[in-house]
């Protein structure tokens, strides 16, 4: 009986490694081994639009849209991954925040929109979330958290409706409450990445942290940016530490790029309050 069990999760494996290779999940190559097909990240994405739809009030001003989806798409020209059909996705809400769903679904609250200062600080939160669906953080994390049996459903295309259900319910957690502090690392460090690939200044995260922390003020131990992830101060120190470090290796060409100010501020003043 043992001797079975082990031989069929061998297998499992097994398949896995034979129907699955490596995975790009960032710049330089870097890869991981995703079992989570793109078609199968697709189907999760929908689910979760759907539901983030259903439950979110979305923003339809269409110069808006315009203008966040031609940033969106001038930065994953630029990335890793383009297998997908990325979404952006503005919701009408005082939430000073952004967040990704696997599938190349991106969402950006109003609120976060309201205190960002120039288009240099709106490609960076841009840049930032992509990355997450770039590295697959959401889908790893699915994979770890799913277990076995239902991770094999899914993959097999066998899952249930309920099964699919309990997934997304998971998946649409992990983005919203947050990822990893490495993962978080890894998106502020691909984001600066790619951002300045599509022809940005970079300096425009390093803005978008200081926005995002006067706007949240004393209270971000409680809440903070980025899918709310940031629960202590220290750790946001470290991270614009990060940041810091990675744009001064960059030329003087590059940081004294232009942050389309005046642009960014045409465009707030279409903001609701
Ligand atoms: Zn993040």
């Amino acid at each position: 009986m043992k001797f079975k069990a082990h031989l069929s999760f061998s297998l499992i494996v097994l398949l896995f490694a034979s129907l699955f290779s490596c995975a790009t999940t960032g710049p330089g190559g870097e890869r991981d081994l995703i079992l989570i097909s793109t078609e199968q990240e697709k189907q999760l994405g929908r689910e979760f639009d759907q539901q983030v739809r259903a439950e979110s009030k979305i923003y339809t001003n269409e110069q808006w849209n315009n203008y966040f989806n031609e940033i969106g798409q001038r930065i994953v020209a630029v990335s890793d991954r383009k297998d997908l059909d990325y979404t952006f996705t503005i919701i009408e809400s005082d939430d000073v925040n952004a967040f990704a769903v696997p599938g190349g679904y991106i969402y950006i609250y109003t609120g976060l929109l309201n205190v960002m200062e120039n288009e240099a600080q709106l490609a960076a939160v841009t840049s930032h979330e992509i990355s997450h669906v770039v590295a697959r953080h959401t889908v790893k994390r699915l994979q770890q958290v799913l277990g076995i049996s239902l991770l094999y459903q899914i993959v097999m295309g066998e899952a249930s409706s309920d099964a699919m259900d309990a997934a997304i319910g998971l998946g649409l957690n992990i983005a919203l409450s947050g990822y990893s502090r490495d993962y978080e690392r890894e998106a502020d460090q691909y984001g600066v990445f790619y951002m300045e690939k599509a022809g940005y200044n970079p300096e425009g995260a390093l803005g978008l942290f200081n926005e995002m922390q006067e706007a949240h003020g004393g209270a971000s131990d409680e809440r903070s940016f980025f899918e709310n992830i940031f629960a202590s101060h220290p750790e946001t120190q470290e991270r614009i530490n990060n940041v810091e470090e990675q744009i001064s290796q960059y030329p003087r060409e590059v940081l004294s790029r232009d942050k389309n100010h005046d642009k960014y501020q045409q465009m707030k003043a279409l903001l609701p309050q």
